[in-house]
C-alpha cells in the first residue's frame, strides 16, 4: 500500500484564550468565507479490496483560516449548520466535487465515483434534487457517479420526508449510502424501506477490528447484511494491514483510511491516479 508521508497539513489546535475567542471570531469570519475563497476540498481514495485499485473518493471539507490556519470541518460544520450557511458552503463542495470528478474522467480516469458528505439541513432544504440536478447538467457528470452521503439520525428524523427527498434524488440516478453505520440512531427495516446503494462501516468498529472480538462481530454481520440486501459495502478508518486483511477476508468491496491515503488535495490524488496507472 502507499503511504502520503508526512506532507500533509497539521490542524490547529486551539490554547484557552483563543478558545474564548473563537467562537465570536469565527462566526463573524465564517460568514465570509466562502466569498473570500477560504475554503479548500481534500479527497481521500476509497480503494477496491479486490483489485486494490482507487475506484472513488470523499470529499472532505477544509476551512483555510487566514490567521488560525487549517481548520477542521468538526469545528464549523455545526455552526455553519446553525447559521443556515451549510445551504451555500455544502452547495459549493458539491460543485467543486462535480467538475473535479468530470476532469478526472476526462484526462482517462473514467470510472472515478465521488461521495460527498450532506449536512442535515441541507438534506431538508427544498431545492436539494433540483440544485443537485442543476449541478450535473452544468459539469456534464454522469449522475451515477455521484454518492451521496447520509447519516441514520437524518433519516429517522422525519421517515416520511427522508422517503420523498431519497426518492428525488435517486430519480437523478445518483447514489445515496449511509455514513457512520451502526453508530447511529439505527432501525433496519429503514434499510428496506429507502432507496439506498451504500453502507459505510463506522471507523469505531475498524479500529478495534483486532483487538475487540464484538467490534469483529459486528463488522462481519454489517457486511453480510449489506451484501443480503445488495448494498456495497465499504470500511473507513483503516489505518493497519490486520484491518485489511481481515476486511478483504470477510468480502468487504472497499476500504478508505490511513493505510492506503490520508485525505490529499486534488493535485496530490491526482499523484496517486498516475501512479497508479504506471504514467
Ligand atoms: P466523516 O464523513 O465520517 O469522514 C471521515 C473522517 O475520518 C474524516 O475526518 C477523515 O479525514 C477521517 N479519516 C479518514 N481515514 C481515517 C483513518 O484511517 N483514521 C482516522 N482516525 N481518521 C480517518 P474529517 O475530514 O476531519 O471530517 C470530519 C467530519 O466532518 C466528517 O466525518 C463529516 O461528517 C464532516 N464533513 C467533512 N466534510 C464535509 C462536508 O463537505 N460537508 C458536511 N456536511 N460535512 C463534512
Ligand atoms: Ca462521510
Ligand atoms: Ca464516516
Ligand atoms: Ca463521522
Amino acid at each position: 500500500a502507499k503511504e502520503m508521508g508526512r506532507n500533509t497539513f497539521q490542524f490547529y489546535t486551539p490554547t484557552m484564550i483563543e478558545r474564548t475567542l473563537d467562537r465570536l471570531s469565527i462566526e463573524t469570519d465564517l460568514r465570509y468565507a466562502l466569498d473570500r475563497d477560504e475554503f479548500v476540498i481534500q479527497y481521500q481514495p476509497q480503494v477496491s479490496l479486490a483489485t486494490g485499485r482507487i475506484v472513488g473518493m470523499e470529499v472532505l471539507l477544509r476551512w483555510e483560516h487566514p490567521v488560525l490556519g487549517l481548520i477542521a470541518p468538526t469545528r464549523f460544520i455545526g455552526l455553519a449548520e446553525e447559521m443556515g450557511l451549510i445551504v451555500p458552503i455544502g452547495a459549493w463542495v458539491i460543485r467543486t466535487a462535480c467538475i473535479q470528478t468530470k476532469a478526472w474522467h476526462l484526462a482517462g480516469y473514467t470510472d472515478l465515483r465521488v461521495a460527498v458528505n450532506l449536512s442535515p439541513r441541507q438534506f431538508t432544504q427544498k431545492a436539494l434534487a433540483q440544485s443537485i440536478a442543476d449541478v450535473l447538467a452544468a459539469t456534464g457528470l454522469e449522475p451515477h457517479f455521484l454518492e451521496l452521503e447520509l447519516t441514520e439520525s437524518m433519516i429517522m428524523n422525519d421517515v416520511d420526508n427522508a422517503i420523498t427527498i431519497l426518492r428525488a434524488l435517486k430519480q437523478l440516478g445518483v447514489h445515496i449510502s449511509i455514513d457512520d453505520f451502526g453508530t447511529g440512531y439505527s432501525s433496519l427495516s429503514y434499510l428496506r424501506r429507502f432507496p439506498i446503494d451504500v453502507l459505510k462501516i463506522d471507523q469505531s468498529f475498524v479500529n478495534e477490528l483486532n483487538i475487540d472480538a464484538d467490534a469483529a462481530a459486528i463488522v462481519i454481520a454489517i457486511i453480510s447484511l449489506a451484501h443480503s440486501l445488495r448494498l456495497k459495502v465499504i470500511a473507513e478508518g483503516v489505518e493497519t494491514p490486520e484491518q485489511l486483511a481481515f476486511l478483504r477476508a470477510h468480502g468487504c468491496d472497499q476500504m478508505q483510511g490511513y493505510y492506503f491515503s490520508r485525505p490529499v488535495n486534488a493535485e496530490q490524488f491526482e499523484l496517486l491516479l498516475q501512479q497508479e496507472s504506471g504514467a
